[in-house]
């Protein structure tokens, strides 16, 4: 049997894509490597916008059933001042959730199979079949059994950062930057969160979030120039990052640690050309950045509903493929550089006097925090909320000069 789309990496971007090609009536197999329930390195705060695309997708209800809590309040700290507020809601989902991986993503996995999709679990993309320089199929093997090769009209790489879809078409790297923090995050009991928390330092941004179980996942970005140093105890090093936030240190020493900490430098910032001839790429394997603003998984979803969209229209609505693949990626780019610029700025982990005058003016004006808490967490767009029009009125015009000149 032919397919219309292979999808090889079935997480949240794959199993995303694969669920909407398939509701939109699409013969889709997807592929992974892995089973599911599986984890993934990687923490799992679902910001607002994602939340709402799950919700509308009729998939957020099964992570609320299973016990994932809302978290609607958010703390954050800068050091000099503390500012709190309400995320501005989208479609009527106001809250931030951080489900587990092992939870959200075979909950999205379970989606698409019952939306049609064919998902593969322990399947190894081996390579991708080629005829007069387009990618037809893939060849791969399950746990057992011979090599077998599948066919499609397009496949489809949402195998994340390291993409080996990406390596076999020589997807061309666009954008790209330097890493620049290593991150480290825990799951501790007994150290209950009333708020999401933030803490924007010098040296460090760290953040807190409730998830399932009873457990609150507490993440800490440092400079990657410091990595060697802290490798020789990790677990001292984030409890050490974690008493330069408040009483975060003391709360979190007061509770346990309930999984072994989990630590990694591999944290690319790289955007790649992402269709060809036959291809396509989805979430990292496409667009990959520092997962300091925590932007991946609701890059992922969104570049999951705005491909599946071209797609469609490719293969099913009369549209060129090629032509509707363009369009998508320009359109990717756009979402996406603004939030790009800011997570860079955000990984150098050195808030700027501006930014400093700009906490310090929202202190003094409470109605103003949700909109910027929305704009870093990708409600309200990065380069609409960071120019001198917004933050000017806010901040004045002479204590924004003063900030500028160092004063
Ligand atoms: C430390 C850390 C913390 C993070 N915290 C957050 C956060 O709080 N919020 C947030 O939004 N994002 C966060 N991210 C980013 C987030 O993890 C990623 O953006 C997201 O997982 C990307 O999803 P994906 O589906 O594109 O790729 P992945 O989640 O990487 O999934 C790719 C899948 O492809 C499969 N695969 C790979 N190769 C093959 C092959 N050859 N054959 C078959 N299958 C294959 C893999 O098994 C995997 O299941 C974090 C990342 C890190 C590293």
């Amino acid at each position: 049997m032919s397919y219309d789309v292979i999808v090889v990496g079935a997480r949240v971007a794959g199993a995303a894509t694969a669920l909407l090609l398939a509701r939109a009536g699409l013969r889709v197999l997807a592929v992974d490597r892995v089973a599911f329930p599986s984890d993934t390195v990687s923490s799992h705060q679902v910001q607002v916008p994602a939340a709402a695309r799950l919700a509308r997708w009729g998939v957020l209800d099964r992570l609320v059933a299973a016990g994932t809590p809302p978290a609607r309040e958010v703390r954050f700290d800068s050091g000099r001042v503390v500012l709190t507020g309400r995320y501005p809601s989208v479609d009527g989902v106001d809250a931030l959730y951080s489900p587990r991986r092992t939870l959200l993503d075979a909950v999205l996995v379970d989606a698409a199979r019952s939306a049609g999709a064919e998902v593969r679990e322990r399947f190894r993309l081996e390579e991708l079949v080629w005829r007069d320089g387009m990618v037809t199929g893939i060849r791969g093997r399950g746990a057992r059994g011979p090599a077998v090769t599948e066919r499609a009209r397009l496949v489809i790489g949402a195998d994340g950062k390291h993409s080996a879809v990406a390596a076999a078409v020589g997807a061309r790297v666009r954008w790209s930057a330097p890493v620049r923090t290593f991150a480290s995050y825990g799951y501790w009991s007994g150290v209950p969160l009333p708020s999401a928390e933030l803490y924007h330092r010098d040296g460090h941004v760290v953040a807190a979030f409730p998830t399932g179980d009873g457990l609150s996942v507490v993440y800490a970005a440092t400079p990657l120039a410091r990595f060697a140093a802290a490798r020789r105890d990790l677990t001292a090093h984030h409890l050490t990052v974690l008493d330069r936030c408040g009483d975060l240190g003391a709360r979190v020493r007061s509770g346990v640690l309930a999984e072994r900490l989990r630590t990694t430098p591999d944290l690319p910032n790289v955007v790649r050309a992402s269709h060809g001839p036959g291809w396509a790429l989805a979430g990292d394997a496409g667009a990959v950045m520092d997962p300091v603003t925590a932007q991946g998984i609701s890059h992922a979803l969104a570049d999951a509903e705005s491909l599946a969209r071209a797609v469609v229209a490719g293969l099913a609505g009369g549209r060129p493929l090629g032509a509707a693949l363009v369009a998508w990626e320009r359109r990717r780019d756009r979402r996406l550089r603004p939030m790009y610029d800011l997570t860079l700025r955000t990984a150098a982990l050195r808030p700027r006097r501006t930014d400093h005058a700009l906490f310090a003016a929202l202190a003094r004006q409470p109605a103003e925090v949700g909109r910027f808490l929305g704009a870093l967490a990708g409600i309200v767009p990065a380069d609409r909320y960071f120019t001198p029009r917004v933050v000017l009125p806010l901040v004045g015009a002479a204590a924004l000069r003063r900030a500028m000149s160092g004063g």
